[in-house]
């Protein structure tokens, strides 16, 4: 959760949606690059490679960066989740999508799938304004469980 205007941004792209996140994120570039930004294996290193972005990797979706992302999530360590996942094509990791979808919307963490959404979120003022997510009723005994947030 953030107390300053810089978020954490954790970004993942299905493979056919890559190019797409790509696009978005080169156009985005500077805004991308005043905050801490987080991705699945391959996303993180097109990111990385392709625009120069500090990216912290996580592992690749399908052998559990989705997983990875989720429990990030769950520790309060992600503000905003950009997640272009592919409506088309079935994947072989799809518990893990629904997951972290799942997750985000438990701890009410921004969640972009599309362009059209991802242009609206990082447009907003909140993005570099202090901001503290209201958190669930359901979450309330979130600091006796161990949670490191
Ligand atoms: P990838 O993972 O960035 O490693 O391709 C994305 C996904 O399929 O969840």
């Amino acid at each position: 959760m953030s107390r300053t205007g810089r978020k954490t941004i954790a970004l993942v792209a299905h493979d056919h949606r890559k190019v797409d996140l790509a696009e978005w994120a080169a156009f985005n570039r500077d805004i991308l690059a005043a905050h801490e930004l987080v991705a699945t294996g391959t996303t993180g290193s097109i990111l990385t490679h392709e625009l120069g972005l500090e990216v912290e990797t996580m592992l690749s979706g399908p052998l559990g960066g989705d997983q990875q992302l989720g429990a990030r999530i769950a520790e309060g360590a992600v503000d905003l989740l950009i997640f272009f996942w592919d409506p088309l094509e079935a994947q072989p990791h799809d518990p893990d999508v629904r997951a972290l979808l799942r997750i985000a919307t438990v701890w009410n963490v921004a969640v972009a799938t599309n362009r059209a959404t991802a242009d609206y979120l990082v447009s907003s003022p909140l993005l570099h304004a202090p901001y503290e997510r209201t958190m669930p009723e359901f979450a309330g005994d979130r600091e006796s469980s161990g949670s490191a947030a």
